[in-house]
């Protein structure tokens, strides 16, 4: 079907990207928000809004019965649920199609497959796709772990099999450590995603995390290469890059291969992150995870092969097939994307909510932000304290990280703290120019190394 309207079931900058690719398409758009975001962007440039609820996210953007209710009442052909929030919930996926209406994501088959890491890994391993060593499935008991874990090696990883968005995971050293930590990972993640169930992973101790862009219409399936997220605090990125630098090319056809031979095992729909971990040293990667929808840093692939991912998405969702061919899609310079959060770099990241009391957004060439600030704007404490995502693209990485540093300086959110100061440090330091960088660089990094040579701009 041809789709005319669009429910925007998410909010803040996800939610502003969305509107904007539904007009380019001449697609009519109704906003849904929360009672503390009455005056958010998304609102203000929607074609209609819909208040769902009260604050509590529980209340609102995760209420099924609220978003459907907007739904249908809006009489939209479609729903695009952003990420976070409902957006890998299988259950809503199904509320909407049986509504009869268009989800813009893959079936609630694909998102309840892949959304279980336990399945994706078979899922992955069915596909030859290289996986993490670890269990093969579900590890219920303490005995039967005992056995699986001595047979891996320390250190390990405990898993959440529904975990997501860096929750869910710890690490054990020893078996004492993993006897400890078990019971205790398998109520917490009851509790947090409703589901107990836990798997172990070898620990890649020097790993990068390296991502592959996929794009299926149920038929075909393509990638748009790969993104570098090595830069994570609490397993949460806090910069990216594409495309992944120090990839030998025999590594990265053989990486994007794998990730579109998964997307065609499941004949994926929708767009879609294959994620991995690199070893640089011996060359090898290793499966981790799928996310079955659009990622927080899905403009460093944009920028660098000119795709707009979230029109695609729409298309495809339409019942139209891919429109971009594997062999036309090109990788042109080098794009990083730092996001902005409302949080103290030098107190710790505490959450810094406030108001907008100027903002000045760097222009030019090769240069996007993405974002749901305006001057005025009062940074609501209830959400995820990402404020917008700066991405800068130049011809080679050098030249992207030279403009990056540049707008970074020209970037000015007055009136709260926000992690500006931490990128500006990170644009400045050797190791991140030489791309000598892992997934567990950062946090004692930000103990030794960042000193907050630039104060604050603004602390509110
Ligand atoms: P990405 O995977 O797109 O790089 P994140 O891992 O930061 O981005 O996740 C995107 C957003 O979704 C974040 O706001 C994160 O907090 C949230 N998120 C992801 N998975 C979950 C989950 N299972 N439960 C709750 N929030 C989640
Ligand atoms: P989430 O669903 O929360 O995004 P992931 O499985 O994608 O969880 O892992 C998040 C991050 O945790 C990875 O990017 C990486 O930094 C780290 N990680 C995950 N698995 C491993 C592992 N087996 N060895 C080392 N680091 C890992
Ligand atoms: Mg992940």
């Amino acid at each position: 079907m041809t789709i005319r309207s669009i429910l925007v079931a998410n909010r803040g900058e996800i939610a502003v990207r969305i509107i904007r690719a539904a007009k380019a398409l001449g697609i009519h758009t109704v906003q849904v928000y929360s009672a503390a975001d009455r005056d958010m962007l998304a609102v203000k440039m929607a074609d209609a809004a819909v208040e769902i609820g009260p604050p509590s996210a529980a209340k609102s953007y995760l209420n099924i019965a609220a978003v459907m209710k907007a739904a249908i009442d809006a009489g939209v052909d479609a729903v695009h649920p952003g990420y976070g929030f409902l957006s890998e919930n299988a259950a809503f996926a199904k509320a909407v199609t049986d509504a009869g209406l268009v989800f813009i994501g893959p079936s609630a088959q694909a998102i309840q497959l892949l959304g279980d890491k336990v399945e994706a890994r078979k899922v992955a391993k069915a596909a030859g796709v290289p996986t993490v060593p670890g269990s093969d499935g579900r590890i219920d008991d303490l005995d039967a772990a005992r056995i699986v874990v001595a047979g891996i090696g320390f250190p390990v990883m405990i898993k959440a099999a529904a975990g997501g968005g860096g929750r869910g995971i710890r690490i054990a050293e020893t078996m004492e450590d993993f006897e400890r930590h078990f019971p205790q990972a398998s109520a917490e993640a009851l509790a947090a995603f409703g589901d107990g169930g836990l798997y172990v992973e070898k620990v890649i101790t020097r790993a990068r995390h390296v991502e592959v862009q996929i794009l299926g219409d149920g038929i075909d399936a393509v990638h748009c290469f790969e993104r570098e997220c090595s830069l994570q605090r609490r397993r949460q990125k806090v910069w990216e890059e594409a495309p992944a630098f120090r990839l030998p090319d025999a590594v990265r056809t053989r990486l994007c291969a794998s990730a579109v031979a998964l997307a065609r095992e499941v004949k994926y729909r929708g767009a879609g992150t294959v994620e991995y971990l690199y070893d640089e040293e011996s060359g090898e990667f290793y499966f981790i995870e799928v996310n079955t929808r659009i990622q927080v840093e899905h403009p460093v692939t944009e920028m660098v092969t000119g795709i707009d991912l979230v029109e695609e998405m729409i298309r495809i969702a339409g019942g139209d097939r891919l429109s971009v061919r594997q062999d036309k899609i090109k990788v042109q310079g080098h794009a990083i994307e730092c996001r902005i959060n409302a949080e103290d770099p030098v107190r710790g990241f505490l959450p810094a909510p406030g108001t907008i009391e100027a903002l000045t957004v760097p222009e030019g060439e090769g240069i996007r932000f993405d974002t749901m600030l305006y001057a005025g704007y009062q940074v609501p404490p209830f959400y995820d304290s990402l404020l917008g995502k700066l991405i800068v693209w130049g011809e080679t990485r050098e030249s992207c990280l030279n403009r990056l540093r540049q707008a970074l300086q020209t970037l000015e959110i007055k009136g709260l703290a926000t992690t500006i100061p931490l990128h500006l440090a990170l644009a400045a330091d050797p190791a991140i120019a030489s791309g000598d960088v892992h997934t567990r660089f950062l946090e004692p990094w930000l103990d030794t190394a960042f000193q907050s040579p630039v104060p604050p701009k603004e602390v509110a």
